[in-house]
């Protein structure tokens, strides 16, 4: 059975590029994978999508049909191929022996598909019938302060608990700099609350708690450093989605088969 690689993060924090990556990797390491594209508004992909929301949404049609604007135009169209996802369902389903990944790209706007019913429907649909896990892209230098680093973080722990899904954390953009700050802010508490500190006035006991809490969260995950320009880290990508498949089985596929 494939796994399924759900690819979520801010806008601009390089999903579809990362994905394009994934595609060659795949293909110059023989193994087979399936690509999705639910990103209705996106003009060219860098990669060809075998699925393809918008071969059957028109997304520009269905903002002048129901009086929209492009996020709302991008939200309906996801809502109406929603509907018919038991349909993509069955044609992964009939291709399954012959595929090891399907990687899923979804729309620029991160909360199109974290924050909507049809991303909930999409990404249940998924889940309840082959191993998925949810990689979360991280836009490594625009992460590089304590406060944003703690609200992409705190997003990112927003979607594991929504979803129960494992989740990978992809700190993309590696080539323009390392993500050995966020490993350590990671690690160690103290040093991101030093951090923290020395950033400008921001030392809320608010801020405090919160990192507190992230730090529950971080050993609930797995990290890796990649960069989808210059393709670092797609071996130890591709172990972490290991790992994070076999967790699938133990803890989201083990807990669906109690309540069935
Ligand atoms: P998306 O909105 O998350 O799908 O982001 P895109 O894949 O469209 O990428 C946004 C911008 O980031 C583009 O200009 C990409 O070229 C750039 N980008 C993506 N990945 C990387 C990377 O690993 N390194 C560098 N330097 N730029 C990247
Ligand atoms: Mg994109």
């Amino acid at each position: 059975k494939p796994v399924i690689i759900i690819v979520v993060g801010m806008a601009g924090s390089g999903k579809t590029t990362f994905l394009h990556r994934l595609v060659c990797h795949t293909q110059a390491s023989n193994i087979s994978g399936y690509v999705m594209n639910l990103d209705p508004a996106v003009m060219t992909l860098p990669f060809g999508a075998n699925i393809d929301i918008r071969d059957t949404v028109k997304y520009k049609e269905v903002m002048k049909q129901f009086n929209l604007g492009p996020n709302g135009g991008i939200l309906t169209s996801l809502n109406l191929f929603a509907t018919k996802f038991d349909e993509v369902i069955s044609v992964i389903e009939r291709r399954a022996d012959q595929l090891d990944y399907v990687l899923v790209d979804t729309p620029g706007q991160i909360e199109i598909f974290t924050w909507s019913a049809s991303g909930a429907i999409i990404t249940e649909a998924f889940a309840s019938t082959f191993p998925t896990v949810v990689t979360y892209v991280v836009d490594t230098p625009r992460s590089s302060s304590p406060v944003t680093f703690m609200s992409n973080m705190l997003y990112a722990c927003s979607i594991l608990y929504k979803t129960r899904l494992p989740l990978v954390l992809a700190f993309n953009k590696v080539d323009v700099a390392q993500h050995q700050f966020a490993l350590e802010w990671m690690e160690d508490f103290e040093a991101f609350q030093a951090a923290i500190s020395s950033d400008t006035a921001y030392t809320s006991t608010l801020t405090q708690s919160l990192s507190l809490s992230l730090d529950e969260f971080y050993k609930n995950l797995r990290s890796v450093g990649v960069s989808a320009i210059s393709g670092a880290g797609m071996n130890e990508f591709f172990k972490a989605i290991e790992a994070c498949a076999e967790e699938y089985m133990e803890t989201y596929k083990a807990d669906l088969d109690k309540r069935r």
